[in-house]
């Protein structure tokens, strides 16, 4: 049998499995990220207040032991502190400012763990800061799997005494949780780790097919490659041609997995701070166009499945 490939989004990092004090938490947003998460959160021992627009997540995070709330500024009454796990940026400013700023404990820990732009996390947590919260953005590397397992790694941008508090919460929900720097920092590793990841992945699956197309075996390909200097994550952890290396959504018609949508979604994100700082991302910038069109009809496809286009 074939080694399995590890879930996308690879940012390994041995975690340490502090003891933590209970908690009241406020989770808004259980789809299919956050309704893990918040299990997670309630496993751990911590009381979980769910707010969500959607009543079927808010029966799962029921079923899952949270209280549940119809709405945000009330499910975040008493807490020690937020989770916010949101679709985008417009959504998690409007949240922020609409239902958890001034209505949360002052003393409450703010984490947005969404992916969102960088210019945004900045101005929430600003707004936050300025109110008297302690506030990270905290974004996660893994998908639904990990979710759910409780073993993301989380990326966090915000002050060393806000990361502090906001540690304890998220050792319940992964497995590694890396203080990448200021309000922000969380972000900026996000997508400028996905922008590398989306790149090497197109990389892999031109250097897999092309060498099909000189008749050399893919399974060749994978041995020699994967033991050289083209060693890289998409090629040795997520091999993306069926029946080739490690297991992996390629063998499962590219279903599960890290859906190209998102991935996209990431890039537009790295493309739109690429631009704010005038970094040159030549490779990024190709490699969003690829996506954009590959989603069109594919967006439900793990994004190895760009293979397809070759
Ligand atoms: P999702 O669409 O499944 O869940 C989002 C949830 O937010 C939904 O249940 C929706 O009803 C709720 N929501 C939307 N607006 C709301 C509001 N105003 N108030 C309360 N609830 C609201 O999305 P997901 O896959 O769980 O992703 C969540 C975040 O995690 C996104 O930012 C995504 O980019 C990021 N992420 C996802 C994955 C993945 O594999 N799915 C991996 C890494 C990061």
């Amino acid at each position: 049998m074939r080694a399995s490939g590890r879930d996308a989004e690879p940012f390994p990092q041995d975690h340490k499995n502090t003891r933590r004090e209970n908690m009241k938490i406020a989770f808004i947003g259980l789809g299919n990220m956050g309704g893990g998460m918040a299990a997670n959160l309630v496993k751990a021992g911590h009381e979980v207040n769910a707010f969500d627009l959607s009543d079927e997540a808010l029966a799962t995070a029921r079923d899952n032991g949270c209280a549940t709330f119809t709405d945000a500024a009330e499910a975040v009454q008493g807490v020690d502190g937020v989770v916010t796990m949101l679709p985008n940026g417009g959504i998690v400013k409007s949240v922020y400012e609409g239902s958890v700023i001034g209505k949360a404990p002052e003393g409450a820990v703010l984490l947005d763990c969404s992916t969102i732009d960088v210019a945004t996390a900045k101005e929430v947590i600003a707004k936050a800061e300025a109110a008297g919260y302690d506030m990270v953005d905290a974004p996660v590397s893994g998908g639904i799997a990990a979710a759910n397992g409780g073993t993301l790694t989380f990326m966090v941008g915000g002050t060393d005494k806000a990361f502090k508090r906001a540690e304890e919460v998220l050792n319940a929900m992964g497995k590694a949780v890396i203080h990448a720097g200021d309000a922000g920092a969380g972000q900026t590793a996000k997508i400028c780790n996905n922008m590398l990841l989306a790149i090497t992945m197109i990389g892999t699956t031109e250097a897999m097919k092309m060498a099909e197309k000189l008749g050399l075996d893919p399974q060749k390909f994978y041995e020699i490659s994967s033991q050289s200097s083209g060693y890289c994550w998409p090629l040795n952890a997520y091999t993306p041609m069926p029946g080739v290396g490690v297991e992996s959504p390629a063998d499962n018609d590219y279903k599960g997995g890290f859906a190209t949508a998102l991935m996209l979604k990431d890039l537009r994100l790295a493309m739109e701070a690429a631009g704010s700082v005038d970094a040159k991302t030549a490779l990024g910038k190709h490699a969003t166009e690829i996506y954009e069109a590959f989603a069109e009809e594919n967006g439900g496809l793990d994004f190895s499945a760009v293979i397809k286009t070759l």
